[in-house]
């Protein structure tokens, strides 16, 4: 079975709001192995909404209508509905009454306006509200059907998971179609979308329209870049079987072809990654940052239960301080040099086995002829001491905001080596 979405309102077409409701019911959707292969967006004028489900019902089973059941003028879902269902609205005296006694309950007469929404086309049953004031509706169009809900997204996702889920699913198990489409995200850090996606090519064109597979990239900016695999299967032990045969096949070709960019899977962040070596290794860790001015502790902190293995941090971001307090020897702080003596420093400060240390140029204006972006990562293990140096593109938020990660990732490969 199809599902189509179909979001009703001028906002969304004018971008005033972003369109959450498609997003969520897609999610959902998907969550729970049925298929939806078209969204569309359509402003609140009477003849496009009617084109949009005649559209919408040509190629889908089912169409779930959010937005426009309100009272008002552009509330118009519903004469919508009822003229692609060829039949009349009737005004539902119950509804009325239901709705009279809420505005009673809060101390206010009911609006005259307010009795469209008591208005059902003929054929159709009810969602009945409880929360808000309009009712959704259930519309059989022949064999297929028309769910119509509030676009206030608390009412949607009520009646979504109260009513519309129930029924899709019964009218999955009556076509003998069940199926559970399960995703998961491989988390990378370090490569171009462009150079990911020609690492699997070959891999990606081998799944045709017919595969029980696909595979997504996403870019997530300073999160990097996400490769999901989504499968769909008999059952969910199904699923999962033909997402570890994939994520086998992907890593490897991604490990050959760019290196250990994979840091993490699903929720896994950069620092949950370091939190997993360090404790693996029993090891604890200090930093040192200058460009970053706190944003790696803050990242590393995310980590419930940090304080095993996190001793803290120096914002060492005057130079007096990186000398004074940190022991670098005096000399130009933008260097592979300064960066490692300030993880020796923060190692030995902060009573760590580990030091990490990041000092830059953050920008817009260059430093001691290192242009904006220059970036040096120290990293002490012991006496086992290196640099990495960098140089990141964009703004400032945007250099601090990839120093923060990308000295992470450095640390985490770090880490690795030590295992080899
Ligand atoms: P109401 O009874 O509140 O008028 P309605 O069914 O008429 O409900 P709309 O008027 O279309 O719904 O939208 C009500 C509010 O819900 C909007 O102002 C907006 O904040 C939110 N909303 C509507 N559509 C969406 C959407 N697709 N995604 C997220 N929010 C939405
Ligand atoms: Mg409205």
């Amino acid at each position: 079975m199809r599902v189509e979405i179909v979001a009703v309102g001028t906002e969304l077409l004018l971008g005033q709001i972003p369109d959450t409701n498609s997003q969520w019911l897609g999610e959902h959707l998907a969550a729970n192995g049925i298929a939806s292969h078209f969204h569309q967006h359509v402003g609140d004028n009477h003849d496009r909404i009617v084109l949009a489900f005649r559209t919408a019902l040509a190629r889908s089973d089912a169409v779930i209508v959010c937005g426009g059941l309100g009272p008002t003028q552009d509330d118009i879902t519903r004469a919508a509905i009822a003229e692609v269902m060829n039949v009349p609205l009737i005004r539902d005296e119950a509804i009325v009454e239901a709705i009279r006694k809420m505005f009673g309950s809060r101390g206010r007469e009911m609006p005259e306006n307010n009795l469209l929404q008591a208005d059902v086309p003929k054929g159709a049953s009810i969602i009945p509200q409880t929360r808000g004031t309009a009712p959704g509706l259930i519309c059989p169009v022949g064999q297929k059907v028309v769910f119509a809900v509030p676009g206030v997204p608390y009412e949607m996702t009520d009646m979504f998971e109260r009513a519309i889920l129930p029924e899709l699913l019964r009218r999955e198990r009556l076509a003998g179609n069940e199926s559970v489409i399960l995703s998961r995200v491989l988390r990378t850090w370090g490569a171009s979308e462009s150079g990911l996606a020609e690492a699997i090519g070959d891999e990606l064109s081998s799944l045709d329209d017919n595969s029980r597979l696909t595979i997504a990239f996403l870019a997530s900016g300073i999160e990097g870049i996400k490769v999901r695999i989504t499968a769909r299967g008999d059952s969910a032990e199904h699923a999962k079987e033909l997402i570890a045969e994939e994520e086998v096949k992907i890593r490897s070709i991604i490990n050959a072809k760019l290196g250990e960019i994979i840091f993490g899977v699903d929720d896994e962040t950069m620092e949950h990654a370091i939190a997993t070596r360090l404790l693996d290794k029993g090891l604890t860790l200090g930093v040192a940052e200058s460009v970053t001015g706190g944003l790696i502790a803050s990242r590393l902190v995310n980590v419930i239960g940090a304080s095993k293995w996190f001793r803290g941090g120096v914002v060492s971001y005057a130079s007096e301080v990186k000398f004074d307090v940190l022991g670098v020897p005096v000399g130009p702080v933008v260097s592979p040099e300064a960066a490692e003596a300030m993880a020796i420093g923060a190692a030995k400060l902060l009573g760590s086995d580990v030091g990490l240390s990041v000092t830059g140029v953050a920008g817009p204006e260059e430093q001691d002829g290192h242009p904006a972006g220059t970036v040096f990562v120290g990293i002490a293990i012991g006496d086992n001491v290196s640099h990495v140096a960098l140089r990141l593109p964009g703004d400032r938020p945007r250099i601090r905001a990839y120093s923060a990660i990308s000295a992470l990732d450095a640390l985490r490969k770090a880490l690795d080596e030590l295992s080899k």
